[in-house]
């Protein structure tokens, strides 16, 4: 993945979460206390803003950038989680010898297991990760099984979307749902939502990239 792809995604997340912004709010009202999509609205333009600084960069040390930034922008809970995501999906990129780039579903999946390590908690927990965590097993799976893109997206997308509703049905254990108890239960968790949105808005956009350069 080129830094210009990086940079048609974070657009394409952009707008996806704008048009998705009155259901996510809604969530994170009924279970969390409303602050989630002012938190990723947030994320969102300072890293539009920052597109001419990403351009020159490599997709490592633009991931970085990505994660630095968002460290001192995001609130909440979720803005030091998706921080991590980019600061170790960085590292792998970064760490790769240049001759033997690596698959993007490794930076994913290093992404995804810091924001496990750093939010302590793991898939049933109602939270972003019971998007996260699937999806980046699938992506591996699918990558080493030398999967096309069009397979790739698809089954990412489904996998996401299953994910996301799965929540509805669990007690929260992280977050501040879990203050709610079985009240929790109904209420498809915010984090888990954004994370589909965006999963969405990703493989959609680079489904369009690769019909372009076809
Ligand atoms: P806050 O909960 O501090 O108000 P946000 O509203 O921005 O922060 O984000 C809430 C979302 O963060 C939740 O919907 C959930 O998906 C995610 N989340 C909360 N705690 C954790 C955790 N420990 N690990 C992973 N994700 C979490
Ligand atoms: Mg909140």
């Amino acid at each position: 993945m080129n830094t210009q792809t990086i940079i048609d995604c974070l657009e394409a997340v952009s707008e996806a979460i704008i048009a998705h912004e009155t259901e996510i709010e809604n969530l994170d009202r009924e279970i969390g206390d409303g602050d989630h999509l002012i938190n990723v609205k947030r994320g969102c333009s300072v890293l539009l803003e920052m597109r001419n600084q990403l351009a020159p960069l490599s997709a490592a040390d633009a991931f970085t950038a990505i994660g630095t930034k968002l460290l001192g922008t995001i609130g909440g809970a979720s803005g030091p989680l998706i921080s991590s995501f980019f600061l170790a999906a960085g590292k792998v990129l970064k760490a790769a010898p240049a001759n033997r780039p690596p698959a993007f579903a490794d930076a994913f999946a290093a992404g995804v297991e810091a924001i496990r390590s750093r939010g302590k908690a793991d898939v049933g927990e109602k939270t972003m990760l019971d998007v996260l965590i699937p999806v980046a097993r699938l992506l591996s799976r699918l990558s080493e099984e030398g999967s096309s893109l069009d397979v790739l997206c698809a089954k990412a997308k489904d996998e996401a979307q299953r994910g996301m509703l799965a929540t509805k049905d669990m007690i929260a254990s992280k977050g501040r749902a879990y203050f709610l108890g079985e009240r929790a239960i109904g209420h498809i968790d915010p984090g888990s939502k954004t994370s589909q949105v965006a999963i969405w808005a990703v493989c959609d956009r680079l489904l369009a990239v690769s019909v372009q350069n076809n």
